[in-house]
């Protein structure tokens, strides 16, 4: 062969992929690769594997009908190596190319991999910029170089002016960049969310799901049910659905939560991006259309498009300016290892069973569960940050190292110690209280902060903050829960702490 080699990745399944721009069907071979090394690094959700699986599978056969010549190393060939590495070289042997183009990954892990494969192969090896996103790498590097503070708010409104998304000339539509404060309602009752498409599991899927089931069956997570897109085909239609029937309301609950609702108004299109069977510019295009035609309101559309425009892209710009220090920081210094409720232990906490219930039944939840739940309890419980890492890359379907670091390290459990967010995420039972209905089938009292029933993200908060006390002390937006804990009688907070300290004993 005197073509290319062309590699795909799992998470890189976009026909407008960098690594296949200029792909001669006559002569190049396009790789794509089903490992055990990637499959096994962290215990993957079930889920999550026949995702990634049944969407390589479907990309090779769409490029395979359209005459391009594919190599798909499946999982149970009896010659693959278990290794990106060993699958490139052995693919070099059989195929002779006169060289390898390949996208820039989205994990550092496998970047350092893909590092060391031109020496390896004895070939060139072109590795391209990823582009399917808003932001290049070198922008944000140039973005963030000399600022004290890489606070999300200031990137998005360059995206904003860069990209022209809800803009009104130089001006953001509707005279605000930001509509957060009309976006924190809990669900009414009576109101249902719809429920989101249903994706029935074809012949390419339900094979993969046999394989996943005999390999990885003992992992934490069920496998029926899967209900994930698994081509760019189904993932428009999921768009399609979440546009027409989610995004109106989108913004009103974004942060609410409610027992037996599970995805709520919110888009589940997290997979797809991650992927690459949806573009991001196709998805934040789709939504300020349903804008400017009248069928979302603005609030709803800003706070979707911020998600993907803002947040999405700048941890992804965070992450590859601060790897590999910012995987060990460790700024509370938090070493408590991860409680075997993550793992689906019974708890006697209605809201952190219906997290976890869910993450184990879907291989999702949305934000506020993951950030004010089940991140919330890790950062007040003083979790180890690697331990908590692991489990949020583990068991969600949408998770890779680029977009899961920064979200636990950064905002959940603040171990970067403000990099990312000004101050840590940490709130007692009343914030739960407030956005949702879990406390009023809990066992605890979520008024209560000591005594048997005493709910525990109470007296973990209060623990937490008098644990912290003095490294808080110069973070201004602190001063509040610290001035309130000052002003508390010393023999409360001892309670309180007391409360905490026998609590985590029996969880351990
Ligand atoms: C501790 C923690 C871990 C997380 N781990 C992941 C992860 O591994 N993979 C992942 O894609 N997201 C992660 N997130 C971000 C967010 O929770 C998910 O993107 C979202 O819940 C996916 O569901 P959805 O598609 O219904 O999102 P929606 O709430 O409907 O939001 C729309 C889209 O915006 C993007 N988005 C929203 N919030 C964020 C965010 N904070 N960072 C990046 N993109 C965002 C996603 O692409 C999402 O599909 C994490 C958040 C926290 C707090
Ligand atoms: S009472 Fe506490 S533990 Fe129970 S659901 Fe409410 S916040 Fe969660």
């Amino acid at each position: 062969m005197s073509g290319m080699l062309r590699v795909v990745l799992g998470d890189q399944l976009s026909r407008s992929l960098s690594a296949l721009d200029g792909l001669d069907a006559a002569q190049d071979t396009v790789l794509l690769m089903e490992v055990m090394g990637e499959c096994e690094y962290v215990p993957h959700h079930p889920q999550k594997i026949a995702l990634v699986l049944s969407a390589m599978r479907h990309f090779s056969a769409a490029l395979a009908a359209r005459g391009v010549a594919v190599r798909h190393i499946r999982l149970d060939d009896p010659d693959n190596t278990g290794t990106l590495t060993g699958e490139v070289l052995r693919a070099v042997a059989a195929l002779r190319p006169s060289g390898v183009v390949a996208t820039e990954p989205g994990e550092y892990r496998v970047a350092q991999a893909m590092a060391g494969w031109e020496a390896a192969l004895g070939l060139p090896v072109e590795i391209r910029a990823d582009d399917r996103f808003f932001c290049s790498l070198p922008w944000f590097r140039q973005w963030a170089s000399g600022r004290k503070q890489l606070r999300m708010e200031f990137f998005y409104r360059e995206m904003r002016r860069a990209t022209s998304l809800l803009m009104e000339a130089d001006q953001p539509a509707g005279g605000q960049w930001n509509f957060d404060a009309e976006n924190r309602q809990r669900l009414p009752k009576g109101l249902n969310p719809p429920k989101p498409l249903q994706f029935t599991p074809d012949a390419i899927t339900t094979e993969v799901m046999a394989l996943v089931a005999e390999r990885f069956g003992g992992n934490f997570g069920r496998l029926e049910g899967f209900n994930w897109p698994v081509t760019a085909a189904e993932a428009a239609l999921a768009l399609a659905d979440f546009i027409t029937h989610r995004l109106p309301l989108f913004g009103d609950y974004q942060d609410a939560m409610a027992e037996g609702q599970d995805t709520l108004f919110h888009a589940l299109l997290s997979t797809s991006l991650n992927l690459g069977l949806l573009l991001p510019a196709q998805v934040c295009e789709a939504a300020e259309a349903a804008w400017r035609e009248g069928r979302a309101p603005l609030n709803a559309v800003e706070g979707f498009i911020r998600q993907i425009l803002g947040w999405r892209e700048y941890v992804r710009g965070l992450y590859w300016l601060k790897m590999p220090g910012y995987a060990a920081l460790n700024a509370l210094g938090a070493s408590r290892p991860l409680p075997a409720m993550y793992w689906g232990a019974p708890t006697s906490m209605a809201c952190m069973r219906a997290a976890i219930g869910q993450t184990e039944r879907l291989a999702y939840a949305h934000h506020i569960q993951r950030l004010m739940v089940t991140g919330n309890f890790a950062l007040l419980a003083g979790v180890a940050p690697e331990a908590i890492n692991r489990w949020y890359l583990a068991v969600y379907a949408d998770a890779f190292e680029w977009v899961e670091l920064p979200n636990t390290h950064g905002m959940a459990i603040w171990a970067d110690g403000g990099i990312m967010a000004s101050k840590p995420y940490a709130a007692s039972g009343a914030y739960i209280n407030r956005m949702g209905d879990h406390c009023r089938g809990c066992e605890h009292d979520v008024k209560a902060a000591t005594g048997p029933k005493a709910c525990p993200f109470n007296f973990l908060y209060w623990d937490f903050m008098a644990r912290h006390a003095e490294s808080f002390a110069t973070n201004p937006r602190m001063a509040m829960p610290l001035n309130t804990l000052r002003k508390m009688e010393p023999a409360r907070v001892a309670a309180m702490r007391a409360e905490a300290a026998g609590f985590l004993a029996r969880l351990a």
